[in-house]
């Protein structure tokens, strides 16, 4: 009762910080951050003008709702969410984004290490599956108390503002628009044509399905180099539930979102596809800000209809909603200036 009061206090967004550790051959990392529970210090070391030797440090702080050390586990960062996650089966909208410029670990904190030798063990697993096995395991819990639930599964791609459905090989896919459904349906009012939703009845299958999905996803990357990076990844899990005792009914949608490279472009690559691609993340990630922002400040007006991304997210992040954003940061001093601005982003959203 308690947590819900702070809840309610709080408003329904929270932003959580992760550093990932150094990784091999990245010198001057993290010397320049300081972490404690709550709150990142980025300090800037210039020789000052007056002493040669002595340096000057500006220092950029900022407090968040967590903020995880690179020593971090996947484990604990989960355990972090996972009552979060546990209100999808009360009829919360639950949406998870992972915000930061590439490199950060985003793909890490949501998916887990996708190659390496780290790639299959249970411990790395990221918030996708760790949240799917909670949810069905919860699911089943709940049955005694004569809760029944359904599930549905889909994993799109939002690539410059063009949908993709991830569970769908390339050759075969479609158009994919968002449209609204039929006033009398009880589900989701908003779906995207042409796109599958999967029936699953277990989270081994759903973890087949995301299997699916990253293949999908390195297939295009061989041919497009790496676009994942500069494309929006959204899993959703849709789950219905019912009570036979009770009679009460739920609706609601699990998101989680591996967001586009937030990163600036360089002046040398700022023609052809990849300006087109970077003006499409920039105005994405912009009117997501903006969307959260006003969501936060209870605004009358929210703008959802000026991107793909706000549009399609608008039921899960409006109304009986909670939203989380992870801001992944990495730990080198060359990425000195994008860490501080996904820090700024984040602040703004918080
Ligand atoms: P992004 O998706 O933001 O581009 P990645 O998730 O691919 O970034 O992370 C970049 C690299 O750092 C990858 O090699 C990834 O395995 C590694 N990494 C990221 N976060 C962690 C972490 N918490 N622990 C260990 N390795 C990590
Ligand atoms: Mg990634």
């Amino acid at each position: 009762r308690l947590h819900n009061i702070v809840q309610e206090l709080k408003g329904n967004i929270r932003v959580f910080c992760r550093v990932r550790p150094v990784l091999k051959n990245e010198e001057n990392s993290l010397e320049h951050i300081v972490l404690s529970e709550n709150s990142i210090t980025l300090e800037k070391t210039a020789e000052s003008r007056t002493g040669r030797d002595k340096k000057e440090a500006t220092r950029f702080s900022f407090t968040f709702d967590k903020v995880f050390s690179p020593l971090a586990k996947q484990s604990v960062v989960f355990e972090e969410i996972s009552h979060l996650v546990q209100s999808a089966l009360d009829g919360y909208n639950v949406t998870i984004f992972a915000y930061g410029q590439t490199g950060g670990g985003k793909t890490y904190t949501m998916e887990g290490p996708t190659k390496g030798p780290t790639a299959r063990k249970l411990e790395s697993r990221g918030m996708i599956p760790r949240a799917v096995s909670q949810v069905f395991l919860t699911a089943e819990e709940l049955q005694v108390k004569g809760w029944k639930y359904s599930f549905v599964a889909s994993f799109l791609e939002i690539y410059n503002d063009t949908i993709q459905d991830l569970l769908v090989s390339g050759a075969s896919r479609h158009d994919y628009e968002i449209k609204h459904k039929p006033k009398t349906s009880r589900s989701s009012e908003l779906y995207v044509t042409n796109l599958k939703y999967e029936s699953v009845t277990s989270s081994e299958e759903v973890e087949m399905l995301l299997h699916k999905a990253s293949e999908n996803r390195s297939v295009a990357a061989t041919a497009v180099n790496d676009r994942s990076s500069r494309s929006h990844s959204i899993f959703q899990l849709h789950i219905e539930g019912s009570n036979e005792c009770t009679g009460q009914a739920c609706f609601a949608i699990l998101t989680l979102v591996d967001l586009a490279g937030s990163e600036r472009l360089n002046k040398s690559q700022s023609c052809g596809e990849r300006l087109k691609e970077a003006q499409a993340i920039n105005l994405s990630l912009s009117c997501l800000a903006q969307v959260i922002t006003a969501l936060g400040h209870k605004d009358q007006h929210v703008p959802f209809r000026n991107s793909k991304l706000t549009y399609l997210l608008q039921n899960c992040l409006s109304g009986n909603s909670k939203t989380l954003m992870f801001v992944n940061l990495s730990p080198s001093y060359d990425n000195f200036n994008e860490t501080l601005n996904s820090l700024r982003f984040a602040a703004k959203v918080n």
